[in-house]
């Protein structure tokens, strides 16, 4: 017989929450926009440094997250990565999804 074969954590590669496609850690330290920005392109905001930020996916390592902006940002052009610690994001969500 087959092992049902268990879901690994997008993030951390740990065991996944059931049904879930992160851990129980990953869920309470990321926000859960940004869980999303790690699979699935949209265009999310994010306000951090009082300002705001448009970008449409991130990874993270560690404490640092990286974004895919989607608008010019300081001396950041669109269409570059940037990466802010995940303790500068002061808020966060999804303006329009793309699917
Ligand atoms: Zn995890």
């Amino acid at each position: 017989m087959m092992m049902q074969e268990k879901t690994l954590c997008k993030l951390c590669r740990d065991e996944a929450d059931e049904l879930e496609d992160f851990c129980t850690e990953c869920m309470c330290k990321v926000p859960g926009f940004l869980l999303e920005a790690l699979t699935v392109e949209a265009h999310y905001v994010l306000g951090a440094f009082g300002d705001v930020l448009d970008f449409t996916s991130a990874s993270i390592q560690g404490d640092w997250v990286t974004l895919f902006l989607s608008r010019d940002w300081r001396s950041v052009e669109s269409g570059k990565s940037m990466q802010i610690k995940l303790t500068d994001i002061d808020w966060l969500t999804v303006k329009e999804n793309f699917k």
